[in-house]
């Protein structure tokens, strides 16, 4: 039986590069500490912010509701709301929706649920069947993570969030570069940074408090603190993304070379600061033509999407084909 580095207990926990063994309370007070310095580092979170936190029900994001719930206590005039954005998955988000439920009632933390249905006009499982029908492009995975940051960043702008908080961990953000590099996506590499605000007012700023922590621990957090099941539940669209073949490559690189995961993190961080992207990114937005979110081109992904699968409101394809008549830019995605 490994024992703790720090005391008599029995390790929970033995992180192979440092190799200290941490014992249950030894782990969550590492952890704790550790995430909090990556907020401090990188001003994620002032007095008075409402934060917005993005919550599946999942091990990551429960566990960042959880750790950020302790924070009340410490940052003045700190607001939170979970909100749960049920994307339409059958069989799927159903069962990790009452993880928030059932931990938010029991303390009485405000939470919203917002669904694909109600904000997007249809589900992600009829999406996919349209957009298969009409032989778009786009797999479901693309549908999901746009029309999830459209759904958030209209929540964020109702409840009056001024940040969005994301459980993205050290492994979702090296999964991310990999796949940026592979297909030669340096401005999107260059977008990972740990805070992206604007000094744009209807830009909400969005923050990774775990982007320094690897799966592995914030899985344990959400273990040791009750938040989840050990319930292995998988999406049914997991087939169609890359990322989870990079994700099983990552890992065996790491089972067999150690470090190798936060070497990709420090060539990252590296990369960022080559690029004087270090420090929070400010990136110039403009406004969708169509809903008002923020866009790095005339009309939103989400917008465009929509126009695609025929989901647009009769004002807002007012706008969208006024703004083609006018714009160039406008006409030529609605053709692509
Ligand atoms: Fe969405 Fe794809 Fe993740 Fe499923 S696997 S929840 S479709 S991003
Ligand atoms: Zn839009």
């Amino acid at each position: 039986m490994v024992k703790c580095s720090r005391c008599d207990r029995s390790a929970v926990y033995v992180n192979k590069i440092s190799n200290i063994a941490y014992c249950k309370p030894h782990f969550v007070e590492y952890f704790e500490h550790r995430v909090r310095k990556t907020i401090r580092k990188y001003g994620m979170v002032q007095p008075g912010d409402h934060v917005l936190v993005g919550v599946s029900g999942g091990k990551d994001s429960m566990a960042l509701l959880h750790l950020l719930l302790k924070l009340r206590g410490k940052i003045p005039g700190l607001e939170i709301t979970a909100v749960l954005v049920n994307e339409g998955i059958a069989g799927y988000r159903e069962k990790t929706i009452p993880n928030l439920v059932n931990y938010a009632e029991r303390r009485a933390v405000r939470y919203v649920i917002a669904s694909f249905k109600d904000y997007v006009g249809k589900t992600l499982d009829e999406i996919v069947r349209d957009s298969f029908e009409r032989e778009l492009p786009y797999m479901p995975c693309s549908y999901c993570g746009v029309f999830r940051r459209y759904v958030l960043n209209k929540v964020a702008r109702e409840i009056g969030a001024t940040v969005i908080a994301t459980a993205h961990n050290m492994d979702d953000i090296i999964q991310t570069y990999l796949m940026n590099l592979i297909s030669n996506s340096w401005d999107r590499a260059l977008s990972l940074s740990p805070v992206r605000s604007s000094s744009e007012e209807f830009i909400v700023k969005r923050i990774k408090p775990f982007y320094e922590v690897p799966e592995k621990e914030t899985t344990i957090y959400a273990l040791l603190n009750n938040l989840v099941q050990l319930e292995f539940v998988q999406c049914p669209y997991v087939k169609y993304n890359v990322r989870f073949v990079v994700r099983k490559m990552l890992n065996e690189l790491e089972e067999k070379y150690p470090g190798s995961k936060y070497g990709l993190l420090r060539s990252l961080l590296e990369l960022l600061k080559m690029r004087g992207k270090d420090k929070p990114v400010t990136k110039k937005y403009t406004r969708c033509v169509v809903c008002g979110n923020p866009a790095s081109r005339a009309i939103c992904k989400a917008c465009l999407f929509k126009a695609k699968l025929g989901l647009l409101k009769p004002g807002e394809e007012r706008a969208l084909y006024e703004a083609a008549r006018t714009n160039p830019e406008v006409a030529r995605l609605l053709r692509v």
